[in-house]
């Protein structure tokens, strides 16, 4: 077969764009080619009428005249498969896919096939359509494959989604073992369906696997279900929001229980400091105070709260012990022993709630200790400033004198938060103890300050008292 100097796509294209028209570089050759519908060597050499230019281009020069001819054109589209086929225009064959190219510059519109287009690469635009296109095709196929998973269970269309709804709100945490098995062969199922639907695969045996794996999670979900029923009273059961609380706060904890057959124990429990679990147990950690003086009462963010009341405190001081202390301590015993009684020995770092009340029990229940040395503490009616009170001694001038004289009231202002922190300490020391304390603050005030007379004290009350007044004033707003 002869040679051909340019083949039919070539000439189809070369037909339908405007670069060949231009005579100064390409002679005539566009007005001569008109008649081809190929040429070949023979009929090049045949041909009388190409000029001399037109004849170098054929030869020798053809990519040029090419690539100004692809630069006249533009994909503007593809068709999809739902179209069915259609004829490439550059070579007749039927194509499932045909891009669509625009002629700028003669609005001539061609129908390309896959295959001939890669013979004018570059065109513009087309390499972006044919990348849209293979995304279709492939999204297409997914849902192809994603619809054909779900043929599989069509009674439990949802079963995947189902179990891990079932698995994730479980109302206690499971054993180890049957955790971790759940987990693993729901992980399978998901990877079974995902990949099936990625990269497709043998139907028939994919089906087989999704039976297969699903018998075992049936068997491991009656095995949980069995577990609930049989435990769902139990006070050492770890409840989902427990569990899941766990899982945030104490990661190894929350191993520990599930290693533990899903049960608490004193060691984990002193970990379980989740308000909302040390509420739901006050009761019972009431139950166990030895002490018949102190009560639970309640909750406070997450300070359990406690009262005490007897004939040291003859009103009511009321306090905080942190829920962490407390299950540290006490609560972790309180649930799992059932011998197990406490009392003020063993509530430490308690504190008293800062309030007018506590701080008037707490002077009241101190008052006898500290006036054997001489001191008390009051709390300004008008301003809420709380003093440290000296009362008047009556000292010897010398060791060689009999004459005597007596030392003026002074007051001292303290600090709210210093002598709740103090109260704190001493809310069950003995009169001993608490004289002992307060007498060590007292010659440490006696070195360090100087004590305030009562006009002194009273003057300073009296500006503190007009300050804040003048404060509220400024922000009554203009009627
Ligand atoms: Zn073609």
């Amino acid at each position: 077969m002869a040679k051909l100097l340019i083949r039919r796509d070539e000439m189809i294209l070369l037909k339908n764009s405007e670069a060949g028209k231009n005579f100064d570089l390409y002679g005539n050759l566009f007005a001569t080619l008109q008649t081809y519908d190929v040429l070949s060597e023979d009929e090049f050499y045949k041909n009388q009428t190409l000029d001399d230019k037109a004849r170098a281009v054929i030869l020798n020069n053809k990519k040029i005249l090419f690539d100004e001819i692809k630069n006249e054109w533009i994909g503007i589209g593809c068709n999809d498969e739902a179209t069915g086929e259609v004829r490439c225009q550059l070579c007749r064959t039927k194509n499932k896919l045909v891009f669509y190219i625009h002629n700028k510059l003669n609005d001539n519109e061609l129908n390309v096939g896959s295959e001939c287009i890669k013979k004018f690469p570059g065109i513009k635009n087309v390499a972006k359509i044919r990348r849209t296109y293979n995304e279709q095709q492939k999204y297409q196929a997914e849902v192809k494959r994603r619809i054909e998973f779900d043929e599989i269970d069509l009674a439990n269309i949802n079963y995947i989604k189902e179990a891990e709804e079932w698995f994730k709100n479980f109302r206690i945490l499971l054993p180890y073992k049957l955790f971790n098995d759940i987990k693993t062969i729901l992980y399978n199922l998901n990877s079974l369906k995902a990949t099936y639907i990625k990269s497709g695969g043998e139907i028939t045996h994919i089906k087989q696997q999704y039976f297969e794996f699903k018998g075992i999670l049936e068997k491991c979900k009656s095995e949980a279900e069995n577990i609930y029923e049989v435990n769902k009273g139990h006070i050492l059961i770890c409840r989902k929001e427990l569990a899941d609380w766990l899982n945030v706060n104490h990661h190894d904890i929350w191993e520990a229980v599930m290693k533990n057959g899903g049960l608490l124990n004193s060691e984990t429990l002193k970990y379980c400091y989740y308000t909302k679990f040390v509420q739901s147990h006050l009761k019972r950690f009431n139950a166990r105070i030895s002490d018949k003086d102190i009560s639970i009462i309640g909750m406070n963010g997450p300070l359990i709260r406690l009262t005490i009341k007897n004939s040291d405190y003859i009103y009511p001081l009321y306090f905080g012990i942190n829920c962490n202390v407390f299950m540290q301590n006490i609560g972790c015993y309180c649930l799992t022993n059932k011998n197990y009684y406490f009392g003020k020995k063993e509530l430490v770092n308690i504190s008293v709630e800062q309030t007018n009340s506590n701080f008037d029990a707490m002077c009241n229940r101190i008052m006898p200790p500290l006036e054997r040395i001489g001191l008390q503490i009051e709390r300004s009616r008008y301003t809420n400033e709380k003093y440290y009170v000296r009362l008047p001694q009556i000292t010897r001038t010398s060791k060689w004198s009999n004459r005597v004289e007596t030392t003026e009231l002074g007051y001292k202002k303290i600090a709210e938060s210093a002598i709740f922190t103090k109260f704190s300490d001493l809310v069950f020391a003995s009169d001993e103890e608490i004289e002992i304390a307060f007498a060590r603050i007292l010659s440490q005030l006696n070195r360090t300050t100087k004590w305030l007379t009562k006009d002194e004290k009273d003057k300073m009350e009296e500006i503190s008292k007009s300050l804040s007044i003048q404060q509220q004033r400024e922000f009554v707003p203009y009627a």
